[in-house]
């Protein structure tokens, strides 16, 4: 009898451990590839020049990493796929990324591919070889205008008197998942590289699978979190602990619905609000009690998910220049980043307080090494970054932005509340602070951030202008 209790007991722990694995990874480093480090000399970025940058990015504290595309394309970022069971050629060879996956697994790093399954390239050979695998309309269609406008731009494209549905541009059409092939080719092909190891995806537009922009709205997240969770499933049952981490610009009802198919939603709110309490002020109590209603509502939605929060990513602005380019505004929002539960992540360069605005080519310019390093890449010239500060020039620097990272990251590290912790709002008799208790069992922390260029009083003491105060609470 007691066997069988400590078996069952046993069954109950090992199938605990897929959910509890997600929320290992706690810092995702977001890496355009091209732009990273280039290991043969034409300037481009590659997988082995990444693969010989991974100890930096260990270094840096960083568990898991997040590819941006690195499959065939016709464009330089890569989102519109020409063939997904292959490697960029500017990036290396199948047996570069086997390397690079390695490595990476090797320093105990989980490795997320970006999969753009909404669209393909125009290019890709299903558009020619198997047009119903796209959306298409003309002028017998019912209900469809074929003068619908998203974004400012006609959503369809004519194509030999017909017209196939593009949502974000003419070179990427919009796969049609109402076709059964679609849906297994999608399954397919995440199935393919979980089996050479990878370990989960960032998928692109999770929110447009269903488009509907022909009936005057962009998507449908009813029908699209059906799909994901159908995905889901289907990878899952081989590959309990792979990561799903969907790119969802949307309000919050839509995104905890698309949650139900996904572990986690990268939260384009958290950056936001963090990026505008330090520049414009506002109330530290008002973004807690935010943060707690999204929690909430994911919570609701997949009590298994974890949040995914960052400051800025490759479609938008750096957040350097965004809090005015200054340095002491860029740790406090690190300092927020890095205290929040779930997966944080960090694009490329934001440690050294890279900077740069649309167009997209100046949110992705080269990763700045410093001190000739043999691996800088030099694929496009940056005209932002003429005053950043090289990593080779901040490294062992205490006061610099990439050494407070690095040691948010560590303290990140040490406790599981900052990773995975429930998030509360704590009065400490100060509203304009944002001010929380994070518990988890092993502990429960303090966290107060004075994101303010003025000394603030609280009942735990004076915080000085831009400074935390995290301390274990009784
Ligand atoms: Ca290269």
């Amino acid at each position: 009898m007691r066997k069988c209790r400590f078996i069952a007991l046993l069954l109950a722990v090992c199938l605990m451990l897929p959910a509890a694995s997600l929320a290992q990874s706690q810092v995702t480093y977001q890496v355009f590839v091209r732009a990273f480090a280039d290991s043969d000399g034409d300037g481009v970025g590659d997988l082995i020049g990444l693969a010989q940058k991974l100890d930096y990015i260990h270094d840096l504290g960083a568990d898991s990493l997040w590819l941006m595309p690195i499959f065939p394309s016709p464009s330089y970022h890569g989102y519109d796929v020409t063939d997904y069971r292959a490697i960029n050629s500017d990036y290396g060879s199948m047996e570069d990324f086997q390397t690079l996956l390695d490595k990476a697994h090797g320093l105990g790093m989980r490795v997320l591919l970006d999969v753009p399954l909404n669209h393909t390239s125009l290019q890709h050979p299903w558009f020619t070889e198997h047009p119903e695998y796209y959306v298409w309309a003309d002028e017998t269609t019912p209900g469809v205008n074929l003068d619908a406008k998203v974004w400012g731009s006609k959503v369809w494209k004519p194509r030999d008197r017909r017209y196939y549905y593009a949502l974000f541009w003419e070179g990427m059409p919009d796969l049609n998942y109402e076709q059964p092939a679609v849906r297994r080719k999608a399954i397919d092909i995440a199935r393919y590289w979980l089996a050479m190891g990878v370990d989960g995806f960032r998928l692109d537009a999770v929110s447009h699978i269903y488009a509907q922009a022909e009936y005057g709205a962009t998507q449908d997240p009813e029908r699209s979190a059906e799909w994901w969770r159908e995905f889901r499933a289907a990878l899952k049952v081989d590959y309990p602990d792979c990561l799903l981490l969907g790119e969802a610009w949307e309000a919050l009802s839509m995104r905890a619905t698309l949650l139900t198919g996904l572990d986690a939603v990268v939260n384009f709110d958290v950056g936001e609000q963090v990026m505008g309490l330090i520049k414009r002020g506002g109330s530290g109590k008002v973004f807690v009690q935010s943060l707690e209603k999204i929690y909430a509502a994911y919570a609701q939605a997949n009590p298994d998910s974890i949040d995914a929060p960052f400051l800025t990513n490759h479609d938008q602005a750096r957040a350097y220049g965004v809090l005015g380019s200054k340095v002491e505004r860029a740790k406090m929002a690190a300092s927020m980043l890095l205290t929040l539960p779930g997966n944080a992540i960090l694009y490329y360069g934001e440690e050294i307080g890279m900077n740069g605005a649309k167009p997209d080519e100046e949110i992705r310019t080269p990763m700045l090494w410093g001190g000739d390093d043999p691996l800088q890449t030099s694929w496009h010239a940056s005209k932002y970054n003429k005053a950043t500060l090289p990593l080779s020039e901040q490294i062992g620097d205490p006061a610099s932005l990439y050494e407070h990272y690095k040691a948010l990251v560590a303290q990140r590290a040490e406790h599981p509340a900052l990773q995975n912790g429930t998030l509360a709002w704590y009065g400490v008799g100060n509203d304009v602070l944002a001010s929380y208790a994070l518990t988890c069992p092993e502990e429960t922390l303090l966290v107060i951030h004075n994101f303010t260029a003025e000394e603030q009083k609280t009942d735990f003491g004076v915080l000085p202008p831009y400074s935390s105060l995290i301390q274990p609470m009784k």
